[in-house]
């Protein structure tokens, strides 16, 4: 019953507006079940709202650096980039309240990335994963497909698009282009 008490009088009324919808008995000793699954119900309801706006944001940015890189808007890429980098590191916080406030036991995580495996994914060969493979270390940028064969540059283990402007290692490299997530790249690449 503190979760239900412990909220501030606005949410708790939202609660209580919710409960009183769907016709379940008022706040009280006897019901503070229901109205504990409540509380966490409305927290999550509000962590998948954002969820689901951060996500749209980030579909918009996508159909806005396609587009800058049709039209060939540098700035306007590397702004648009910046912009959906800072709402990747949202989703990933949200991600992670998600399943702090989430009523399931989360198992114990035996596929657990561990910063031996995140060295070893960094270290993979980054030209193995060029499908052109590299000449005088430079290729086709395989993030933007465009057609000069010197755009993309690798050194250092590091990839850079000079048309494009993407840049990062390989395993930002296998999310963008494989569309994984930053734990399957890293497995990925880790083998
Ligand atoms: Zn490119």
């Amino acid at each position: 019953m503190n979760a239900f008490y412990d909220m501030n009088r606005e949410t708790r009324g939202k609660v209580v507006q919710f409960a009183k919808e769907r016709n379940y008995p008022p706040p009280g000793q006897i019901y503070k079940v229901i109205y504990a699954a409540l509380v966490v119900q409305h927290k999550l309801s509000l962590i998948m709202r954002e969820i689901d706006q951060t996500i749209d944001r980030i579909m918009l940015l996508n159909d806005r650096i396609a587009m800058s890189i049709r039209e060939g808007n540098m700035t306007a890429i590397v702004l648009m980039k910046e912009r959906k980098d800072e709402e990747k590191a949202r989703l990933a916080r949200l991600e992670r309240l998600l399943m702090r406030e989430s009523p399931m036991k989360k198992e114990p995580d035996k596929n657990e990335i561990t910063d031996e495996m995140i060295l070893r994914a960094k270290d993979y060969p980054f030209e193995d994963l060029l499908p052109e493979g590299l000449k005088r270390g430079r290729c086709r940028c395989p993030i933007h497909a465009g057609q000069n064969t010197m755009s993309f540059s690798v050194k250092g283990n590091r990839g850079r698009c000079w048309s494009c402007g993407w840049e990062g290692d390989t395993i930002k490299f296998v999310q963008d282009v494989q569309g994984l997530t930053f734990p399957d790249a890293v497995r990925r690449l880790s083998r």
